[in-house]
């Protein structure tokens, strides 16, 4: 007898799944917007230039292969905490920023959860969004959080919730971690506003909630590097001790690479010091150190000024391209083909992802009729929109809806 004959078959992925079924389809009509991975004009995956150059850097330096530091690549972990919190951040220029490299932004994640279960001195109950990333349960459930749910999403008005969102916050035991989309909410598309933000912010303070920030796409949101860090900023201002997960799959479009880094503000640098300590001691035994390719990559946009305004325009251009896809498909939702709803909120989402509202039938049918995948909770990665793919799926929802 295997040992393993007792082992139950799990459910797919439900976002990898989608990218199976798409592979599976012949139809050269066929259109991808399930996962979250930008594609240019073409539909094609892009390299973006600054990364090739940063590459170039990299390789002609002739670098070894040693094993990076427990923590990582010091210098792209010291910029990337720059890059997030700003280089006039308090708790940065006084050297109280504990900061460690993580393989992207789901290790970020599992590190913070897993310091969190082990140091975090109160209940260890982690709020999450409804919805949120499909991923952030199984993280913090396997790190050793309780996970529960603050109301994040109004299906009437495909908005915020911002009533069930302070509400939720306002009823949770006090000291609870919570878990805030710095930008680009995924799945919804739909970020407060920086007075919601300070609202947020206000509640944290009273309730002394620790708030866990998820930056997954810093630069994606609005085009701008410093206003999509508003909330991270405006919460380290306002005097909050954070967390946070960085992502660079997004922003660089270094997503098989695991770029990342986590990182926790301190009351100072001797604080700082005990906290490395036990960051390493959390990290060492779940992989050691952690690979050294893409964070001299990173770190080499990070650290040049050239490259870095050259990649700054670029992270602009992707953020602007889909900006532009949501302009294209409401307009030809609303003017061309009169497609009965709202579609007002395809416009003003923000970020890689729109939740356009559309249900798990409409979904089952774009796929099977018109070779259209996405996730069943309707859920469009705009950036697999393109010029010569848009009249292909607005046609098709516009049937499917009819
Ligand atoms: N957080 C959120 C909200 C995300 O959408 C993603 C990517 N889909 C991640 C974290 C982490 O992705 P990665 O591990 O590829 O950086």
């Amino acid at each position: 007898l295997s040992a393993w004959s007792a082992v139950p078959a799990g459910p797919p992925d439900p976002i990898l799944g989608v990218s199976e079924a798409f592979k599976a389809d012949k139809d050269p009509r066929k259109i991808n917007l399930g996962v979250g991975a930008y594609r240019d004009e073409h539909g094609k995956p892009y390299i973006l230039t600054s990364v090739k150059k940063a590459e170039e850097l990299v390789t002609s330096s002739n670098p070894d292969k040693e094993y990076l530091p427990i923590t990582g690549h010091a210098e792209f972990t010291k910029n990337a905490a720059k890059l997030a919190y700003g280089a006039d951040s308090i708790p940065l220029t006084q050297g109280a920023i504990a900061v460690t490299q993580s393989i992207s932004g789901t290790g970020a994640l599992r590190i913070g959860g897993a310091f969190l279960a082990r140091h975090y001195p109160n209940a260890k109950i982690i709020y999450l969004p409804t919805p949120s990333w499909g991923n952030h349960t199984p993280i913090f459930r396997d790190s050793g959080l309780e996970v529960r749910g603050y109301r994040y999403f109004n299906k009437e008005t495909v908005g915020l919730d911002f009533e069930g969102l302070k509400a939720d916050l306002l009823a949770a035991p006090e000291q609870s971690i919570v878990l805030l989309h710095a930008c680009a909410h995924n799945p919804t598309g739909i970020d407060p506003t920086d007075e919601q933000w300070k609202e947020i912010s206000n509640i944290v303070k009273e309730k002394k909630l620790f708030p866990f920030f998820d930056m997954a796409y810093q630069g994606f949101a609005t085009g701008s590097i410093s206003n999509d860090a508003f909330a991270v900023r405006h919460f380290v201002a306002e005097g909050h001790q954070v967390a946070l997960a960085q992502s660079f799959a997004k922003n660089m479009g270094l997503y098989g690479e695991r770029v990342g880094a986590f990182s926790l503000t301190t009351a100072d640098p001797e604080e700082k010091a005990r906290v490395d300590s036990q960051l390493k001691i959390v990290i060492r035994p779940m992989y050691s150190n952690p690979p050294l390719h893409g964070a001299r990559i990173a770190n080499a946009i990070l650290a040049n000024e050239a490259l870095y305004g050259e990649w700054e325009t670029e992270v602009k251009g992707m953020a602007d391209r889909i900006i532009s896809m949501r302009e294209k498909l409401y307009n030809i939702l609303t003017h061309d083909l009169k497609t009965p709803g709202e579609w007002g909120h395809i416009k003003s989402q923000i970020g890689m992802f729109s939740f356009t509202g559309l249900t798990p039938a409409h979904t089952q049918v774009l796929a099977e009729k018109a070779h259209v995948y996405m996730t069943r909770d309707g859920r469009i990665s705009m950036a697999g929109l393109n010029s010569g793919n848009i009249e292909h799926f607005a046609t098709s929802v516009d049937s499917a809806v009819k």
